[in-house]
This record gives C-alpha cells, sequence and structure tokens, in this order.
C-alpha cells in the first residue's frame, strides 16, 4: 500500500491541509503475535493527539514504525506528507521524538547534549549553537545551559529531551509515555508546556499515555486496544458518544463494548 499521491511529493510542506502523521491500514506482527491490526488515524498540524491505550496495545510498535527502527509490513506511514518508506531522510528530518527511556548523555552539559544531537542533523557550528539557546530559551531552560545533565530532576531532563527534540525544528512531535517516572507537578507542567507548542508552532504532537486523566476533552483522542484503533475522534465528542461523564467512563464503555464483541 502507499500513500494517496497528493499527500506526496515536493509540494508536501506547503500544503495546509497535510497532516503531520498519517497512518495508513497498517499491520504489524511479530511471529505469530498481532501487535497492530489495521490501524488508522492522522495528526493534523498544530493537534495536540493522544494515544491512549493500556500495556500492551500497541502504542511502543507504532513508534518503532514510525521511527524506521522496524519496517513497515503492511500499510504506510507519511510524516507530513513523506512516506517513511519511500523517502526515509525527508520524512525523518520532520519528525522530533522523545522516547520513553532516558536518552541524555548524563555526562555532559545540557547544552552538549543539544550539540551532537544538532551534529547528528547535519546542523553545526554557529546554527547549531544559535538553535541550541533558542530551543532552551523556548523551553525556559536557558540557565541550566551548562549544568550537567546528571544534576536536573527528572522533570527538567524531560524538558531538555522535548528541547532536543524540537531542536530541527520538526512538523511532527512524538512522545512515548513522556510523564512516566514524573511526580504529579511535573507531569502537569510539561503536559502544559508541549500543549502551548502546539498552539504556538503549529507542530502536530502524538502524546502516548496510558494515564487517562492527561487527556483534555479538546484533545484529539486515538483509544488503541489490543493492537486495534477502538475510537477516534475529539474526546469531548467521544465521552457523549459513550454516554459518559468523562473520558475515563468513556475509555472503559469503550473497552467492554470490544470484549463483549469478542465474546459474542
Ligand atoms: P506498554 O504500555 O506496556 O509499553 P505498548 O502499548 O507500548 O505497551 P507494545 O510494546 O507495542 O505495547 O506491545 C504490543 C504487543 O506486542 C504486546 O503483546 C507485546 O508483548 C508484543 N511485543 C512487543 N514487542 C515485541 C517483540 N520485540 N517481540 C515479540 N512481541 C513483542
Amino acid at each position: 500500500m502507499t500513500v494517496s499521491p497528493e499527500l506526496r511529493g515536493t509540494q508536501a510542506d506547503t500544503a495546509l491541509k497535510t497532516p503531520a502523521l498519517l497512518i495508513e491500514d497498517v499491520s504489524h506482527s511479530y511471529r505469530e503475535r498481532r501487535a497492530l491490526d489495521h490501524v488508522s488515524f492522522d495528526v493534523q498540524q498544530g493537534t495536540f493527539a493522544v494515544l491512549l491505550g493500556l500495556n500492551g496495545a500497541g502504542k511502543t510498535t507504532l513508534f518503532s514504525l514510525v521511527t524506521r527502527l522496524y519496517a513497515t509490513q503492511s500499510g504506510a506511514i507519511a510524516v507530513l506528507g513523506f512516506d517513511v518508506a519511500r523517502d526515509p531522510a525527508q520524512a525523518l528530518s520532520r519528525l522530533g521524538v522523545v522516547f520513553q527511556a532516558r536518552t541524555l548523555d548524563f555526562d555532559l552539559t545540557v547544552m552538549q547534549n543539544l550539540l551532537y544531537h544538532a551534529s547528528l542533523h547535519g546542523i553545526g557550528g554557529r546554527e547549531g549553537r544559535e538553535l541550541a539557546e533558542e530551543t532552551l530559551a523556548r523551553t525556559q531552560m536557558r540557565d541550566r545551559a551548562q549544568d550537567k545533565v546528571r544534576v536536573l530532576s527528572g522533570g527538567q531532563m524531560r524538558r531538555i529531551e522535548i528541547a532536543r527534540a524540537l531542536l530541527h525544528r520538526p512538523s511532527l512531535l512524538l512522545l512515548d509515555e513522556p510523564t512516566v517516572g514524573l511526580d504529579v507537578n511535573a507531569r502537569k507542567s510539561i503536559l502544559r508546556y508541549v500543549r502551548e507548542l502546539v498552539a504556538d508552532e503549529n507542530i502536530g504532537v502524538l502524546w502516548t499515555t496510558h494515564l487517562i486523566d492527561e487527556v483534555d476533552d479538546s484533545d484529539d483522542l486515538i483509544i488503541l486496544h489490543r493492537g486495534r484503533v477502538l475510537a477516534k475522534g475529539i474526546a469531548g465528542d467521544l465521552v457523549r458518544e459513550a454516554g459518559a461523564s468523562n473520558v475515563a467512563g468513556a475509555f472503559e464503555r469503550i473497552i467492554a463494548a470490544e470484549r463483549s464483541e469478542v465474546e459474542a
């Protein structure tokens, strides 16, 4: 399967309606175990989308496919119109990723970590330094530039990882359970910060979590369960459609409906 022709090509960056991320009919199996089953959804530019799923739902597998850690077995994935299989360099240059596991070098300073990332993206010298300083200012971490990463708190490290992921000015930011291990205040602060980024910079964000309280009524919500998308849409609309009073209630009803379908 290929990405629709109108979503591909050199004009992709300028086409306003091109989604930041497009997942079309993606399936993935580890030997006989199916981890993703005909998954389709998109993340529009300037949108905060939450991929909500319990353990084993397939969230990390999907991330691994978007970031090309694994090759796509079936279906298609495009970042701002660039197919990750056919045009990986173009697609990946428009992508920023914050992985679940910490990936900063603790023995380097914040600035050194950012410069290293910039050079991996082919941005060196003065340009790299300027971008790093600009990104630190955007993440309100400028005063920590010369600190070693190991002296930062968990929440500050997350901010630096987000700063690093934004350094090369991606159109799509993927965050895989970014609040794992953070206390409630740090969680709220990171969430608020990323939502502001979406509003200020028109990037698309895919925020992966199993924590229902991280979903806001105005978010785009994709519920992934055992490899299948059970519901997608504006969270508030899904709550109403499920006849629930909040996202947690809607999630429970949607999962229960799927369970009874499987058992029938
Ligand atoms: P969690 O929230 O626990 O990290 P997840 O939603 O990220 O879960 P995945 O890690 O993508 O889910 O796993 C989806 C399914 O694929 C699970 O049944 C898991 O056991 C299986 N799986 C994941 N990685 C592998 C692998 N490398 N080999 C075999 N099976 C795997």
